[in-house]
């Protein structure tokens, strides 16, 4: 491709995806157990090939994520589908494309029990792979002190099944002996979100203070430890995992899985933007870029935080900093869009910027494609990939079309 992108676009490489994938493979063939990709954090199916050459399957949120992996990351791979509460309409079909189902509640399970049940049952009889069934539980142990909206744990969670629920469960039911509903062979947990080792160790130990006597149910065959493992970052204790990892298998005699979407597609992409004015202010100059957080980086305003810029470095927020100071020149990263609030971050570099420069926003393949939105009319970014050789192929472009359809 010789053509030059028009800005904005993602850039995602394909060399980073190959190095984040080398490291999970790694972990897997170590450990025995089993990695999926969480779609949720980064749905581009035209790259799926490749992640799919290193990880056992996917974790998707719901019927289209399970379509798209369906369809795009390998029949041979796992596909399994956790949702806090799924759609009759969508049940059969779902438990006809997945290996794995997980419910968030005893409620779920049972209403839709007719149809899982069906559905292992004509398996069986075909003599094909069982579809599995888990229930997602909640450790009630919070690790994480910055970021409360990705706190499943957080007092009054919708997310998972507490302990009290499944003794409540247990005693009403035990005149059957029916510790654990019948059909259910997997347990689940999801409460991480860009932690280390230690966060999962401490998590581990509260999930067995709570559910040891369930994993050692013979029903009970495989585990999932759930996402928010930023296995593939730097300094990262691998060694420690992949203890961990071994040791649950060992004790409990269950297929253990995890399922990141970070850490598969850490640092694997960048967005690509261009300065299209320079306004000044009291303040810093602000720069008008051609993308906008609220659209193409939400998360900049959720979580919210100040993404790395391969050109300059993010100037602490609050601190009074002289523009002129060490030669720096401080400018103030905001958007196309109309709303004020639009602002990506203060960021000083060591040279003056210019109209038409070309700045490079990193770490972008993660929680932005699948969350970009058209607000305020603006385009989407087009996407992009740098395979190894360095040689460009462009992926998506969208047009005013693509605007209109979703109105
Ligand atoms: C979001 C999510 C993941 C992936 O989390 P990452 O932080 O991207 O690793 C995995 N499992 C569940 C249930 C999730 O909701």
């Amino acid at each position: 491709m010789n053509r030059k992108v028009h800005t904005p676009y993602y850039l995602i490489f394909e060399d980073r995806l190959r190095s984040n994938g080398r490291i999970l493979h790694d972990v897997e063939v170590r450990s025995g157990a089993k990695i999926l990709l969480a779609e949720k954090a980064y749905s581009i199916y035209q790259t799926y090939a490749i992640i799919s050459e290193y990880l056992s399957g996917t974790t998707s949120s719901g019927l289209f994520e399970a379509k798209l992996a369906h369809e795009e990351f390998g029949r041979e791979k796992e596909i399994h589908v956790f949702e806090p509460a799924f759609d009759s309409d969508e049940m059969q079909e779902l438990c006809q494309i997945s290996d794995h189902l997980y419910f968030n509640s005893l409620n779920q399970l049972e209403y839709h029990r007719g149809v899982w049940l069906e559905e292992k049952r004509q398996r069986e009889a075909a003599d094909r792979t069982d579809l599995h069934i888990a229930l997602r539980l909640n450790p009630e142990l919070s690790t994480q002190e910055d970021h409360a909206i990705y706190d499943p744990c957080a007092p009054g969670s919708r997310l998972g099944i507490r302990e009290v629920t499944l003794r409540e469960y247990a005693s009403k039911n035990l005149e059957q002996g029916q510790i654990l509903p019948a059909g259910v062979d997997g347990l689940h947990m999801h409460t991480l979100c860009e932690q280390g080792f230690d966060d999962l160790q401490k998590t581990w130990r509260a999930f067995e203070e709570h559910f040891a006597d369930y994993l050692r149910l013979p029903q009970i065959t495989w585990v999932n430890l759930g996402g928010g493992h930023h296995i593939t970052r730097e300094g990262y204790d691998v060694d420690g995992l992949v203890k961990l990892l071994r040791q649950i298998h060992d004790t409990y005699q269950v297929q253990v899985y995890l399922e990141p979407g970070e850490a598969v597609v850490l640092n694997a992409g960048e967005l690509v933007t261009r300065v299209m004015d320079i306004v000044d202010t009291e303040v810093y100059p602000v720069l008008i870029l051609d993308t906008s957080a609220a659209c193409h980086m939400p998360d900049v305003l959720e979580m919210p935080y100040t993404p790395p810029l391969r050109e300059g470095i993010a100037v602490d927020q609050g601190r009074e900093v002289d523009s002129s100071e060490d030669g720096r020149y401080i400018y103030r990263l905001s958007s196309r869009t109309c709303l004020s609030g639009d602002v990506i971050g203060d960021y000083a570099f060591d040279h003056e910027l210019k109209i038409g420069d070309e700045l490079h926003f990193e770490d972008m393949a993660l929680y932005t494609i699948v969350k970009n939105n058209t607000f305020n009319g603006m385009p989407l970014p087009s996407i992009v990939l740098e395979h190894e050789n360095n040689e460009l192929e462009i992926l998506r472009e969208f047009s005013y079309d693509n605007f209109k359809a979703r109105l």
